[in-house]
């Protein structure tokens, strides 16, 4: 007899030969384009696979047994080690522009997709080894992850989640056993990232570059059936779908910026038409604020800069643009004059995104004449003073609220550079019709105290593979993944860096 009670663990038999019950419900979409998008090949073996983290409640959200996963054999499988049923692995071709220079031939490789799978959102989604060994388009490459580059991937994707922020996921992260030459030898690792979809603007270039518009008009469906299916009704689909990402786009570039977020690596093969954030290399979060931060040790002339992130967005939808311009319309001007117009929409579209989202960090619920200068005025002391650039809206937030505790005042507090502004700020909300208690909620809400702080990071990813400790990184994603309200004990997650424990370069390891 079946209770229907919430007390009655009710047990699953599973027989993993049955499609219901397969702890992997693969259900692959990519694979019903032609065969030049991919190849197909399965991930290498490694010699002994170890496990350091099952994202549990992504795997819930997925559909997927995590009790499975986080086993020997679901061990086996997220190492490259066993194929699961339903799996269908391939690597898929792309191209892209790298810091501006024209790649005609990227590719995944260092990853495999395994497959697809529905979430229990009805959503698709990619799950994919990187890390998982040598593919057609590794260029010369291992094919290989780093454990460190692995962590720090893990750490910000799922801050970022957790921030709000769209972004690919990290369903978990192995150990290989074997070592990953470079500059000096770390540890092997494989991360399981989960995507809406790779498909990236350097795919569409990728086809561009060869002319095969039969290809680029199979992408295009593929995309919108999968992302924008609203497009597909549309008087010019391809225009849609082109606006539909610039918007995205336009609004993810908005939550980077308002929250300090340093990509590093805004090639076009790493910007996803999905609208999240991808390729967490030498990304970081910036301390200090200041427009020119730079973190990444490969980007030496600054170009993908903190102050720079939205331009460089804008420059890459305009090769997206352009590499839709033989769907878009068969007559060369037309199709240009189409692009053009759309491409166009993404400085406002930005710029409102940012100015919402600007307002909600200092408190205001609606606008009015002056709240821009408000906000640059502040940017422009926060520069002067080098103020942190989280702690400083965090201490706003507290400060918004006339009964606020103590708040984050013993990490950070306003220099008396800032009194006059603090005045009119004042002054501002005052007229702002929104109860202080809501304005103080909603403040909190727009000013995290708890990022992914880089020396953080360091220290997690220096403790795993140094001493093949992980305590400081599961502590970490614990809380990011679900952050506490902010309390004593928990200021060491908050601070800023001392200066002996500045990190001013990341590296990609690749
Ligand atoms: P990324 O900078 O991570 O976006 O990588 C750029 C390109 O280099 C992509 O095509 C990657 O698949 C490839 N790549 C990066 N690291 C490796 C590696 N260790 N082995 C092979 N290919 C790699
Ligand atoms: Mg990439």
């Amino acid at each position: 007899m079946l209770f229907r009670s919430r007390n009655l663990v009710i047990v699953h038999v599973r027989t993993y030969g049955d499609d219901m019950t397969r702890p992997l419900p693969f259900d692959n979409s990519y694979l019903q384009l032609p065969e030049r998008f991919y190849t197909r090949l399965k991930p290498t073996p490694v010699s002994r696979p170890g496990p350091i983290r099952v994202n549990r409640a992504l795997a819930e959200q997925l559909g997927i047994d995590a009790d499975w996963l986080a086993s020997g054999e679901g061990t086996q499988v997220l190492a490259g080690n066993r194929i699961p049923e339903g799996a269908e692995p391939i690597a898929t071709v792309y191209g892209g522009h790298q810091f501006g220079g024209w790649s005609p031939q990227l590719g995944d490789g260092r990853a495999i997709l395994l497959g697809e799978v529905i979430g229990r959102d009805g959503g698709r989604y990619d799950i994919q080894l990187k890390g998982s060994g040598p593919t057609p388009y590794s260029r010369g490459g291992d094919g290989r992850a780093p454990l460190g580059p692995v962590l720090r991937e893990y750490i910000v994707s799922e801050a970022m989640a957790a921030l709000g922020v769209p972004t690919t996921r990290s369903l978990a992260a192995v150990t290989t056993g074997d070592p990953v030459y470079r500059e000096v030898t770390e540890p092997g690792a494989v991360l399981t990232r989960v995507a809406k979809s790779h498909i990236r603007i350097g795919t569409f270039q990728y086809f561009f570059a060869r002319q095969d518009i039969e290809a680029l008009r199979l992408l295009v469906d593929h995309v919108i059936e999968r992302h924008y299916p609203a497009a597909a009704g549309a008087d010019n689909p391809a225009i849609a779908l082109l606006e539909a990402v610039i918007a995205g786009q336009a609004s993810l570039l908005a939550q980077w910026q308002l929250l300090g977020f340093i990509h590093g690596v805004m090639n076009t093969d790493n910007m996803l038409l999905s609208g999240e954030t991808i390729d967490y290399g030498p990304c970081a979060f910036m301390d200090t604020y200041d427009p020119a931060t730079v973190f990444s040790s490969i980007d030496r002339q600054g170009r993908y800069a903190y102050g720079n992130q939205p331009g460089i967005a804008h420059w890459n939808l305009s090769r997206l643009a352009q590499a839709l311009m033989p769907v878009i319309h068969a007559d060369e001007d037309q199709a240009l004059r189409l692009a053009q117009d759309s491409l166009d929409a993404y400085p406002d579209l930005f710029h409102t995104a940012y100015r919402h989202g600007m307002a909600s960090k200092l408190g205001l619920s609606g606008a009015a004449t002056g709240d821009e200068s408000l906000a640059i005025d502040l940017l422009g002391l926060m520069a002067q003073e080098q103020s942190d650039f989280t702690l400083a809206f965090r201490r706003l937030a507290d400060l918004a609220h006339p009964a606020s505790g103590h708040g984050v005042g013993n990490l950070f507090e306003f220099s008396v550079a800032f009194e006059s502004w603090l005045v009119r700020w004042r002054q501002r909300i005052e007229e702002d019709l929104q109860s202080a208690d809501d304005r103080q909620a909603s403040m909190y809400r727009a000013n995290p105290v708890f990022i992914p702080r880089n020396h953080l990071v360091a220290a997690a990813i220096d403790a795993a593979v140094n001493e093949a400790d992980f305590a400081p990184f599961n502590r970490l994603v614990d809380l990011l993944e679900q952050p506490p309200d902010f309390e004593s004990g928990l200021e060491a997650y908050a601070r800023p860096p001392r200066p002996e424990e500045v990190v001013s370069k990341t590296f990609c390891g690749t």
